[in-house]
């Protein structure tokens, strides 16, 4: 089993030396994230809470902005204008899914890429899809983490990827190409999901299908990322059916106790990695 919260905690204390050794080196100045809440959704307020309290832990101050559900889409647009010009915000993370009246690619669209600690502007998934530096979505990120602290070789792996959301599935297709992974990216309409999945060394589901994957979907020895959080009576189950998949897999993450945990961690990084560059 892969236990993503040893992991997560090890990305934690990364992070919080190097906010300690930024700080060292700036007179005291701390890396600052922006979190906004724009629905009354208590899933992502759950969320941003859990993100501001992760912030404060590694020494990253926490700005939070709450926005009314039912507020103008110009006042969403207009603040993430604001924390943009902030010299005191170096990651600016808005809180998805927005209530209908906003356009989210609009809003997205006007996150400075510079601050772009979620990873989702045009600019930061050009450069991941060209193999360049910049801020990479923090799900994927941490599953690539994930993967390495379990000691899987990616260079020259069958990977396959089940989800092409911009969130997870299309930034992971790029992140393992980029550390030379043969990738395929499975969706709703791929024919035959389980003969192509039993085909990878490394499956990733992100769905939000519950057990949709089965031990007859997975290649004995392979690594299993399952990254759905699906809310049923048993409590949060994810996409992978884990009493039957443990059986065949060489290695497997929990739900929870998986991936969840390394996204917080990842986006506390991508602020560190935001306040570096933009410091100088
Ligand atoms: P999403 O935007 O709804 O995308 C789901 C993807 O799954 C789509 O590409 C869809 O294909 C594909 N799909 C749906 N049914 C399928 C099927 N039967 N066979 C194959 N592919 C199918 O979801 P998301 O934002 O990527 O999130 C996926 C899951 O991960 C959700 O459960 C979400 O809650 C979870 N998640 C967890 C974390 C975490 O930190 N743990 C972070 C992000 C997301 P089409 O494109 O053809 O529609």
């Amino acid at each position: 089993m892969i236990d993503g919260k040893v992991v997560a905690a090890e990305v934690r204390a990364r992070a919080a030396e190097g906010v300690r050794e930024l700080a060292a080196a700036h007179g005291g100045r701390v890396p600052g994230l922006a979190t906004v809440l724009a629905s009354d959704d208590p899933a992502s307020e759950l969320y941003v809470r859990r993100k501001g309290e992760a912030s404060e832990e590694v020494g990253i101050r926490s700005i939070h902005h709450r926005l009314s559900a039912d507020g103008e889409p110009r006042e969403l647009l207009e603040l993430v204008d604001r924390l943009g010009a902030d010299e005191e915000v170096d990651g600016i993370l808005v809180q998805l899914p927005l209530p209908p009246q906003h356009d989210q690619d609009d809003v997205i669209a006007r996150i400075d890429p510079a601050k772009d600690v979620d990873g989702l502007t045009a600019t930061s998934a050009g450069l991941l899809a060209r193999g360049r530096p910049g801020l990479v979505p923090c799900t994927p990120r941490g599953i690539v983490e994930l993967l390495r602290a379990a000691g899987v070789e990616l260079a020259g792996a069958e990977a396959v990827v089940i989800g092409r959301s911009i969130l997870v599935g299309r930034p992971l297709a790029s992140l393992l190409l980029n550390v030379n992974a043969t990738v395929t990216v499975c969706h709703s309409r791929t024919r035959d999901l389980a003969a192509v999945c039993r085909r990878a060394d490394v499956l990733v589901a992100a769905v939000g299908s519950p057990h949709l994957v089965g031990a007859d979907m997975v290649k004995p020895g392979a690594a299993v990322i399952d990254v759905g959080t699906n809310r049923s009576e048993d409590g949060l189950v994810g996409d992978v059916d884990f009493d039957a998949v443990r059986e065949v897999a060489g290695a497997l993450t929990p739900v929870p106790g998986g991936v969840g945990p390394m996204t917080i961690a990842m986006l506390l990084d991508n602020t560190l990695l935001a306040a570096r560059r933009r410091w100088g």
